[in-house]
């Protein structure tokens, strides 16, 4: 059975608070598990890791685990809201990162800073996309598209094109699941509202791939995690239903009795890599 895409959230703290976050920030770290996840990934075909959090950065030996990542062949993608980030920083990464995964939820540094409720986020996003691109590391941009920069969404792919430069733009609309099954009826867009902002941009002709998730209809049993105490998550529902512990099993072991939508999940795995 191919895999693609395992998303592994290193972190459950983060050194912002957005509106529409939906991280489970009460997972403690645990370590010693690192080689066995990595070696049993790597078995079980997957190809790239996503390292993620809350904000994977807050963790002092993050660049040891893109090295380590990278040396078992991994595609690697670190998502990360950037602050933490500077030219050192992602220099000594180059060699080992794939692709650099940013937020930017507006267009202009007003409506992006209410968002992510932290003034000058807006212009540290773009600052570090610049010295990504400039080291040659290719950028991802994600929006999650809620109520409050729906209407922004065009102007949004257009600043990216004139001014970042990333190499895939993803949209992901902001639903129950992503909201971790919480209630937020300001932000919370329906599904039809999202199908048609799809069409309506994928009418442009941008200098970047775009990607777009539903938040539903695209992530059922498609995303799968291992969470900062190495048990390991599936999206499923309006949440993630957890699927095992790495601590005690095989990650083998864990697949192997877990459905997966595999045509979905390889679908939105291609959709956000390169
Ligand atoms: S940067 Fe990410 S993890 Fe941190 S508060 Fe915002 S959405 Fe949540």
């Amino acid at each position: 059975m191919a895999y693609m895409n395992l998303y592994w959230k290193v972190e459950s703290g983060c050194n912002m608070g957005c509106v529409m976050c939906f991280r489970d920030h009460t997972r403690r770290i645990v370590r010693g598990y690192e080689t066995k996840l990595l070696t049993e990934a790597k078995s079980a075909g997957f190809s790239a890791i996503i390292l993620t959090g809350g904000e994977p950065t807050l963790r002092d030996d993050l660049p040891g685990l893109v090295r380590e990542c990278s040396s078992y062949g991994f595609n690697v993608r670190l998502d990360t809201n950037g602050i933490n980030l500077n030219r050192e920083y992602l220099a000594s990464l180059q060699e080992y990162l794939s692709i650099l995964g940013l937020p930017l939820h507006g267009s202009t540094a007003q409506l992006h800073d209410s968002i992510a409720r932290r003034q000058g986020h807006f212009e540290i996003v773009r600052n570090i996309s610049s010295i990504a691109t400039e080291l040659g590391i290719p950028v991802k941009i994600t929006t999650a598209v809620s109520r409050r920069n729906i209407g922004d969404a065009q102007n949004i792919a257009q600043y990216l094109a004139d001014e970042i430069h990333p190499r895939i733009y993803g949209l992901n609309g902001v639903v129950k699941r992503s909201l971790g099954a919480k209630a937020y009826g300001d932000l919370e867009i329906a599904q039809a509202e999202f199908e048609e902002l799809k069409e309506r941009l994928g009418q442009g002709n941008y200098p970047f791939r775009l990607s777009f998730c539903s938040g539903r209809k695209d992530t059922e049993r498609a995303y799968i995690f291992v969470n900062p105490d190495f048990t390991m998550s599936i999206t499923s529902g309006d949440s993630e239903e957890v699927i095992g512990d790495l601590k005690t099993e095989s990650l083998e072991c864990i697949l192997q009795r877990t459905v997966v939508d595999h045509e979905r999940h390889m679908a939105r795995s291609k959709a956000t890599s390169l």
